[in-house]
């Protein structure tokens, strides 16, 4: 079975101090329907969370100065929301989107699917991660995990001793997809046959682990197109001194980032965006190979095969990162062993249900349409196929089905492990673990389906409106 590389952050912050800072909350549907469609629980809905996504935010975005800005954005929320100048071809891509009859837009106002510059976590050009936002000036004290139908604390391990913290009130536990799950099973909450097959003592029998979903994406490219960012030849000494000056620069981007857009394939159903495009224009130089390995795991044999020689030559391109925004393949993660020191056993599922498929492969279209069909763009895609697709009839839809399953990897929104509905309460009692007193778990784990957008947004949300009623419980 193929594997996919994935990673999380383990640092203050989280995967935040360690993410592309992308801004994105989600398709407004997705916010507006889960409790009627999905039965997510009654606090899922947009008029409750839209509230709790303004209250993190100073919005200094790139629509910022729209009149109608503050009805979806919030000023003077603890992390800022910065827009980002350096965006290579950004523009092009937007007068290509025009041209293609898409509009331009804030993709977190009233309608996701727009194309749009990329609004970022950082604050004057210096990431913003949950560390730096929430705790590096303030005061706080935090407490982590189980024990049986009430949770009374935590046993953890510090420098080789084992310790155990109890809690007054409520643990908190906000250890990520992987691991909040993975500590949960561990503290006997979870699937009963999966915890028994393990010799775990089962306090409370839940779907912990079950609906484990991620973010597919695929490389759509290249497109050989100046300007593009080239590391070796772009990050300078003058821009170093910019950035330190000013903030801003190639050293304040993402990345070679530049620009996004949502949009809705045939397969959606509800029938909103289910795709999200990110606009990446990196150059293809010697060591992109091995750069992309180390952020994505995809294999430096493949890329160097597949961009020789242009890479040895430092030539300009662009690509398309499609990213399959509501998955319908459910995966899911069990325990390797009653180890906590071990890793769970994480199983995506990818590409499982054939809509998935079907839904990439309508992107991938579009997206070399919109390079190829544009005055604005017209560029053709690269005339090498990708290793391992050869056999396929170039720009076949059978060619492009082949790259989707061949040539694709994470981009680490991994949610639903703890979902709303299913495994902590949607209602009133929402992010507490059904059934077991005293015991919340705030964090991705909980988000009950990717909503067409990176995770953090959505994951500040919840912690704010967690935060809420932890105070209102006091
Ligand atoms: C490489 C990468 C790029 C990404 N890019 C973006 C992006 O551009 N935009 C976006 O919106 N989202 C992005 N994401 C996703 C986003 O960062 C996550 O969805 C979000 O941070 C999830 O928050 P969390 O609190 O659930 O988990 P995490 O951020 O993973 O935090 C979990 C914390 O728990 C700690 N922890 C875990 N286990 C234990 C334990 N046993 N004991 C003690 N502590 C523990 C970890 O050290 C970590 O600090 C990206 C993620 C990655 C990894």
């Amino acid at each position: 079975m193929p594997k996919v590389m994935t990673t999380r952050g383990k640092m203050l912050g989280g995967s935040t101090a360690t993410n592309f800072m992308m801004y994105v909350r989600g398709n407004k549907r997705i916010l507006t329907d889960g409790h009627r469609r999905f039965r997510w629980g009654s606090q899922w809905n947009y008029e409750n969370l839209l509230p709790y996504f303004k209250k993190s935010e100073d919005y200094n975005g790139a629509w910022a100065n729209e009149p109608h800005a503050l009805k979806y954005h919030g000023k003077g929320g603890l992390r800022n929301v910065a827009k980002c100048d350096y965006h290579p071809g950004a523009e092009e891509l937007f007068a290509a989107a025009l041209e293609k009859g898409y509009s331009l837009g804030d993709y977190n106002g009233a309608n996701q699917e727009v194309f749009s510059p990329i609004d970022l976590t950082t604050q004057d050009g210096w990431r913003e991660n949950t560390y730096r936002a929430y705790y590096k000036d303030t005061e706080s004290r935090f407490q982590t995990v189980s024990g049986k139908p009430k949770a009374v604390g935590v046993i953890y391990k510090r420098q080789g001793l084992t310790r155990t913290s109890t809690a007054r009130k409520e643990v908190i536990l906000s250890a990520g997809t992987f691991e909040s799950a993975k500590i949960l099973m561990l503290s006997g909450v979870g699937p009963a046959e999966h915890l028994r097959s393990l010799n775990i003592s089962v306090v409370k029998d839940l779907p912990v682990g079950a609906n484990l979903q991620d973010h597919l994406v695929t490389l759509v490219g290249p497109f050989l197109k100046a300007p593009a960012v080239n590391p070796n030849r772009d990050v300078t000494a003058q821009a170093a001194y910019h950035y330190l000056s000013t903030g801003n620069g190639i050293l304040a981007a993402s990345d070679a980032l530049a620009g996004q857009g949502f949009f809705k394939s045939p397969v959606a159903k509800p029938d909103y965006a289910d795709l999200q495009v990110i606009h990446g224009a990196f150059a293809l130089y010697p060591h992109l190979p091995e750069d992309m390995n180390k952020m994505f795991g995809v294999r430096v044999d493949i890329l160097k095969k597949w961009f020789d020689p242009y890479h040895k030559n430092d030539t300009d391109a662009r690509f398309g990162l499609l990213v399959l925004g509501r998955p319908k393949s459910l995966g899911n993660l069990t325990l390797a062993s009653r180890n906590p020191d071990d890793n769970p056993i994480m199983d995506p599922q990818f590409l499982t249900h054939p809509d998935d498929v079907e839904a990439m492969l309508y992107g991938f279209k579009k997206f070399v349409d919109l390079y190829e069909n544009t005055t604005a763009l017209n560029t053709p895609l690269f005339h090498k196929p990708v290793p391992g697709c050869e056999a396929k009839m170039f720009k076949s839809d059978d060619y492009y089905r082949c790259v989707i399953r061949m040539f694709s990897f994470t981009l680490y929104h991994h949610v639903g492990t703890c979902a709303l509905g299913k495994v902590v309460d949607g209602n009133l009692k929402w992010s507490r673990v059904l059934g077991i007193d005293g015991l919340r778990v705030i964090d991705a784990s909980v988000i009950p389906r990717e909503p067409n957008a990176n995770t953090q947004a959505a994951t500040i949300m919840i912690a704010e409106k967690g935060s809420d009623l932890i105070i209102a419980d006091m």
